[in-house]
């Protein structure tokens, strides 16, 4: 059945082996591994007008490629994950290069060999570079929080100043937290590169898809055996109770995957899960292009991140026009339609998301999948590999 606006009223969970809650990367490819490897019918309710999540892109006013989440470029090191991607479309092997906005002056991040010689100039940065090589080796990367815990009075130049000129600031904006206080798994994303690779990331397979995102999922839900209903949130006719899934006000024995916020199920009862969002600013100009780089961050001065130009990492080619973005962090406030983009990684978050996770880890046929729901910060591979897993664990009962 094609993609569909609204629930008809005569709709039947009983008559789908599987609801799945969300059609981003994690509701999508469970459902489209077990049609097609079970058989399953599938129900895929989503609140939002169209597919892909997250990675939604769609063509704008000036007929510009945008991602109208944010900028988003696949990458990774999991080859299940790119060949089971790679079936519904293909990647170009594009490359993302991002420059850093230092006062004024452009270096790549991640921070490398070239950054160091722009930073220090020629020969202190020369020297510097060789201590990096003798203590680290060469092309190794090593994350901020590493190189600050070192001694010697040359790598403590270079540790300050990477920390003040690129992550500092950065890191306040986006978190309003410094780089200590943040989880060490969020700026180890982007470690230091003892080495000449300028690419933003250093994986195998990396690239855009060819004709865009949501074609991706269009692709992807192309199956006879899977509905799709948009402008449905899941929570009008879904519920938890009594230790197992009601699905219109009657017990629901297929299996249900749900992807969204795990404390929004549960009316916020316990508390809502903290997040950060972003005030997403699209721009249009009027030119061919505005900016040397796909993306440059501003790390020590602007009230946003980064700026982001479409046109550079989709390839697309309009002449005269160009679309850019500006990212805004921003406190996430729950029911205000503010998107929740990144879980805040810490303690206590993660063990509010635990008691949510208890009262449903108990119900055989209720999975939750994918950055909100397991309250992640995943990369889109990530979500893939991970629902490809609990694919292959559902497939496993049946
Ligand atoms: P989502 O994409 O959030 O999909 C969940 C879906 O569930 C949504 O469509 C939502 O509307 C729906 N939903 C939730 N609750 C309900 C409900 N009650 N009823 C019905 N539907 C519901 N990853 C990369 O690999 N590379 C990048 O460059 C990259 N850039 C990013 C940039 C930004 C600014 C952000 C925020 C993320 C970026 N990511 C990137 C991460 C990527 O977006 C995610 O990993 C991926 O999209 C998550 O997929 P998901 O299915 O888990 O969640
Ligand atoms: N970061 C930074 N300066 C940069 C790039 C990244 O301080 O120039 C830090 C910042 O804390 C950010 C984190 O590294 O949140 C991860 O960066 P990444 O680009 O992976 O973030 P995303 O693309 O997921 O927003």
């Amino acid at each position: 059945m094609p993609i569909q606006h609204g629930l008809p009223s005569d709709f039947e969970a009983s008559a789908y082996d599987m609801v799945v809650v969300g059609a981003g990367y994690a509701g999508v490819v469970v459902a489209r591994s077990l049609a097609e490897r079970c058989g399953m019918r599938v129900a895929v309710l989503e609140r939002r007008g169209h597919v892909g999540g997250n990675a939604y892109d769609c063509l704008d006013d000036a007929g510009v490629l945008i991602h109208l989440y944010g900028p988003h470029i696949f990458h990774t090191y999991d080859e299940r994950v790119y060949n089971f991607l790679e079936r519904f479309t293909h990647f170009d092997g594009y490359e993302h290069r991002v420059l850093a906005n230092v006062h004024g002056t452009l270096m790549p991040v991640p921070f490398n060999h070239r950054s160091l010689l722009i930073a220090f100039g020629e020969q202190r940065g020369e020297q510097l570079y060789r201590k990096l090589v003798e203590t680290f080796g060469e092309n190794k990367k090593v994350r901020i929080l590493q190189l600050r815990e070192q001694k010697d009075p040359d790598l403590e130049a270079v540790a300050d100043y990477v920390y003040e000129n690129i992550f500092l600031h950065y890191t306040m904006k986006q978190w309003g937290q410094t780089p200590d206080q943040v989880d060490p798994s969020v700026t180890g994303r982007v470690p230091v590169m003892v080495g000449d690779d300028d690419r933003y990331f250093q994986s195998p397979y990396q690239g855009m898809p060819e004709g865009g995102y949501t074609k991706l999922f269009e692709n992807m839900l192309a199956h006879d055996l899977i509905d799709v209903f948009l402008d449905v949130d899941a929570r009008d006719v879904l519920a938890v109770r009594d230790g197992g899934v009601v699905v219109g006000d009657r017990p629901y024995a297929g299996e249900v995957v749900y992807t969204g916020p795990l404390d929004e199920l549960f009316g916020l009862d316990l508390g809502d899960l903290p997040y950060r969002s972003l005030d997403l600013q699209f721009q249009t100009l009027h030119q061919d292009q505005f900016q040397p780089a796909a993306t440059v961050n501003y790390t020590t001065s602007e009230d946003f991140t980064r700026i982001s130009e479409f046109k550079l990492m989709t390839g697309q080619k309009v002449d005269g026009v160009t679309t850019i973005l500006r990212e805004y962090p921003q406190a996430y406030v729950p029911g205000t339609g503010m998107t929740p983009y990144y879980a805040i990684l810490n303690d206590e978050n993660r063990a509010l998301y635990q008691r949510y996770l208890d009262r449903v880890s108990g119900i055989a046929n209720f999975h939750a999948v994918g950055r909100l729901a397991e309250y992640r910060y995943y990369d889109m591979d990530g979500v893939v590999a991970s629902a490809l897993d609990l694919a292959d664990a559902i497939a496993a009962t049946r």
